[in-house]
């Protein structure tokens, strides 16, 4: 059973809190207990492909869901079909002590497909679980990489719409031309004049908007939305971890029951938060530690306890990381604090009202038990790339170079020698202006075009470009609506409305 981190809803099954998305009182919807794994079971782990190790893992938290329907959503979403690669989460070796967690072989070559290509069958089926009979409608603001995997996840889902607003001059090429060439019957993308922050707010007041909610309920619409603070987002990802460590072992790399640490590059702080789930659920993980570029908010609050979101905001090279405000947070404050969700309520308006919060000392010294931080800018990171491409003739993109640099400084910093898992969240053909700038002198290319630039990268390093990406070059465009920004719920009617 699933409870608000606020306090005021509890007793939801898995299904109503992947419903819901968000708690009624603003909480984030936690599970009551944590499950705990015994070493039999997690050697259980081993031998099985991604998909059985998916299903032991999302059967202790959705108890709700048959077996059947698990492994249903389960098969419908990682296969060789949507990932090109059949380990899903492969495991590459880098050094003796150095290993790197590809999650980045989805359709849209970037993290968030590990978890919205599931959860969009999650959602699907507690619908019919819950008796629903109106449609869901997805509604996202983009800067990229989410909207994309919205839609893969959610095009042609049954009883579930999905429209995304992206700013217009606000996204790179490649990942515009990722959405407007968007197939499905159920999927609407719109720019919006304006920036991010114009498109955020946008949806935000549609959210908030009674009237206008209560409008579309009476036609059978009921928004919802798909971003990382649904549990049916945060479950799927600890699966990855559970998968990592179990390739360990099985690759002779690891002797079960030995520690590794986790580094992970942040943003939102879902991904690093499934982690420190499956630590909490008894695998053996040493440290999490919480890698940043300028935007360094977390490295403040994980070294000081104070969380600060009044500071400049910096655009980087590692784009979904740049984020003031780190919204599953929430979800740790919940545990460090036993359950005080009282206390967990104080910081959260705190943090609305004066911008920030201090946690104390002695929740921070349990914080810095299991995390550890730090931040790296524009530069290093840049340079990061070409040295590990130098020294291992691997190529990362700006995301999971931002994590590689910080997990050496750990090791320099406290010669703890464990094996480091190096979280790497996207593929480098996706940021392929900045791999190549890393690697190569760009400023000679006669033209930086986004298809010339994935060939150039392709023919310096030998690597494949995703076909997804490859694609993109002659995919017919399907997408050119474009509003202003104080236009869009009446887009919103015109869509649902005229699709009826
Ligand atoms: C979303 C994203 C992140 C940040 O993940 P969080 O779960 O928000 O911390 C890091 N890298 C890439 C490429 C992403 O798309």
């Amino acid at each position: 059973m699933y409870i608000s981190t606020r306090g005021e809803n509890h007793n939801f099954c898995a299904a109503e809190a992947i419903k819901a998305g968000i708690a009624t009182d603003g909480g984030l919807f936690v599970p009551m207990s944590v499950p705990k794994i015994t070493a039999k079971w997690l050697t259980e782990l081993i031998n099985i492909d991604y998909r059985k190790r998916a299903f032991k893992i999302l059967q202790l938290f959705l108890t709700d869901y048959s077996d059947e329907e698990l492994t249903l959503c389960i098969e419908t979403a990682y296969t060789t079909a949507k990932f090109d690669d059949a380990a899903i989460a492969p495991l590459v070796p880098i050094s003796d002590n150095k290993f790197v967690l590809e999650l980045w072989h989805g359709p849209t070559s970037a993290f968030k497909d590990m978890a919205l290509q599931i959860l969009p069958q999650l959602l699907s089926t507690a619908l019919r679980k819950t008796n629903e009979n109106g449609e869901i409608v997805i509604l996202t603001a983009t800067s990229g990489d989410t909207g994309k995997a919205a839609l893969e996840g959610f095009k042609d889902v049954e009883q579930v719409k999905i429209i995304v607003f992206y700013p217009h001059d606000g996204v790179s090429p490649i990942q515009r031309l990722q959405m407007v060439t968007q197939t499905g019957s159920n999927v609407n993308v719109v720019a919006v004049r304006g920036n991010f922050d114009d498109t955020q707010t946008g949806v935000k007041n549609i959210f908030n908007d009674v009237t206008f909610n209560d409008e579309l309920r009476v036609q059978g619409f009921q928004l919802s939305s798909a971003n990382s603070i649904n549990w049916g987002r945060l479950a799927p990802q600890i699966i990855y971890y559970f998968s990592a460590y179990a390739d360990m072992v099985k690759n002779g790399y690891l002797q079960q029951g030995k520690p590794v640490n986790f580094v992970v590059p942040t943003g939102n702080f879902g991904n690093i938060l499934a982690g420190y789930y499956a630590k909490q659920m008894g695998l053996p993980i040493g440290k999490l530690i919480c890698a940043s570029n300028s935007n360094n908010v977390l490295t403040e609050f994980l070294r000081t306890g104070v969380y600060n979101r009044e500071r400049i905001f910096h655009k980087t090279a590692s784009p979904s990381m740049d984020i003031l405000i780190s919204s599953n947070l929430e979800r740790l404050l919940y545990y460090i604090t036993d359950g005080d969700t009282v206390q967990v309520s104080r910081f959260m308006s705190e943090l609305n009202d004066a911008g920030h919060y201090n946690v104390g000392e002695e929740y921070l010294a349990a914080i810095q038990q299991t995390f550890w931080a730090d931040c790296v800018d524009d530069h290093d990171t840049l340079r990061m790339i070409q040295d590990i491409y130098e020294e291992y003739n691997y190529l990362t993109d700006p995301h999971t170079a931002v994590a590689w640099q910080v997990g050496e400084r750990y090791r320099q910093q406290t010669g703890d020698e464990a094996p480091q898992i190096i979280v790497s969240t996207a593929s480098p053909f996706k940021f392929n202006e900045s791999v190549l700038t890393a690697i190569d002198d760009v400023d000679t290319m006669s033209e930086k075009n986004e298809f010339v630039m994935l060939e150039k990268l392709s023919e310096l390093t030998g690597c494949l470009v995703p076909a997804a990406l490859a694609a993109l070059e002659n995919a017919p465009v399907c997408h050119e609506m474009v509003c202003e920004k104080q236009d869009m719920a009446t887009v919103i009617k015109h869509i649902l409305y005229s699709n009826k």
